[in-house]
């Protein structure tokens, strides 16, 4: 008897298999997406999210789902990756949203504003504070939808020919940095230029530039700006924590099954992950080898992250009194960065601060 009824059970088992079979085959089609990345091959870390990406993505649907990552200027230049997801030439892009602030001051919330959140603090507001869903809403005009795509942490502030002693240095400063940060220095008299990662070297090189930023230890050595400007100045307070994301054409995104979606949506946390793993394990070597090298670190001067501030708080109001767009989604990132550093310097502020003498002390 009781074989019988585990018989009976196990065809019911194989009956409703067989019924489920035809449903999960159209749910998990074959779909091949080209994704284009605003970074050079070179950088592991930061281009490594896309082949992250697209591993998981594959491996999650058993090859059915497949994407293959470009670098920068294999389908179209680096800065104009988020345009061909806009227009369809490819269905996903790897990008920091700042670097279309051309378009729409509102771009940079998606990647970092001066004196803005922190790595941990921006995964927060995105993820449990409402910006994703903020950004998606503006990044819907663009036609792209919007997944996370790692963190680089707080950036350093460049590589320098000449030292940064006082505010009048910044005047006619010739400096490579992307995004909103430059029209912060526009204030201060500085030239910013935006340039993309691999045409930075020879601009500073030649002289063309007097400064340039990029990210930090481990990428700057890699490109090697150590070899053509001798001062490295943090903290890159326009970048506290530089978050990339995935950006998906609006209309592919919506057209995936269910599963597929939630797919995407794995794949890009685990690249978010691994990326600001990979930043913290490896700048600290990088570093060490920079300094050894002969490279000289320097803080900005206190009056001159004071003077950035106010430069960046008037920036701030004027922008928010010309686009309303910018101005909701600024209001609720600084909103949460005002509680976010009312706990910060509690607990995580005073933990870190006394590591970091301790270690000093030996
Ligand atoms: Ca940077």
């Amino acid at each position: 008897m009781k074989r019988r009824q585990f018989l009976t059970a196990a065809g019911a088992g194989l009956a409703t298999a067989a019924v489920a079979k035809p449903a999960i085959a159209q749910s998990s089609p074959e779909i091949k997406w080209r994704l284009t990345s605003s970074f050079p091959k070179s950088l592991d870390t930061i281009y490594g999210a896309s082949d992250t990406f697209a591993k998981y993505v594959s491996e999650m649907t058993d090859g059915k789902f497949q994407i293959q990552a470009f670098a920068a200027g294999e389908v179209v230049p680096g800065l104009q990756a988020l345009d061909a997801v806009t227009n369809a030439t490819v269905e996903v892009c790897h990008t920091a949203s700042y670097y279309y602030v051309g378009k729409d001051p509102t771009f940079a919330f998606g990647t970092a504003v001066p004196f803005g959140l922190n790595a941990r603090q921006q995964s927060a507001w995105f993820g449990q504070g409402g910006g994703m869903d903020l950004l998606n809403e503006f990044y819907a005009g663009y036609n792209a939808h919007a997944l996370v795509g790692g963190n680089t942490g707080c950036q350093m502030g460049g590589w320098y020919r000449k030292e940064i002693k006082t505010v009048a240095d910044l005047k006619g400063l010739k400096m490579r940095i992307g995004g909103f940060a430059g029209r912060v220095l526009t204030k201060l008299g500085s030239v910013p230029q935006q340039i993309a990662g691999g045409d930075i070297y020879p601009s500073l090189e030649k002289g063309t530039i007097d400064a340039a930023e990029w990210v930090g230890p481990y990428d700057d050595q890699k490109l090697g700006f150590n070899k053509v400007a001798p001062f490295y100045y943090y903290p890159g307070w326009w970048e506290g924590g530089a978050a990339l994301f995935f950006f998906i054409n609006k209309a592919k995104w919506e057209s995936l099954p269910k599963n597929y979606q939630a797919i995407l949506k794995a794949a890009s946390a685990a690249a978010d992950t691994e990326m600001q793993a990979k930043y913290d394990a490896k700048n600290p070597g990088a570093l060490k080898q920079l300094v050894a090298a002969g490279t000289q670190l320097r803080p900005f001067p206190q009056e001159v992250m004071e003077a950035c501030y106010k430069a960046a708080n008037e920036l701030y109001a004027e922008t928010s009194a010309q686009n309303a767009k910018f101005k909701k989604v600024h209001d609720a990132h600084m909103a949460f960065r005002n509680d976010q550093y009312l706990w910060w310097q509690v607990a995580e502020y005073t933990f870190d601060n006394f590591m970091i003498r301790a270690r000093a002390r030996g």
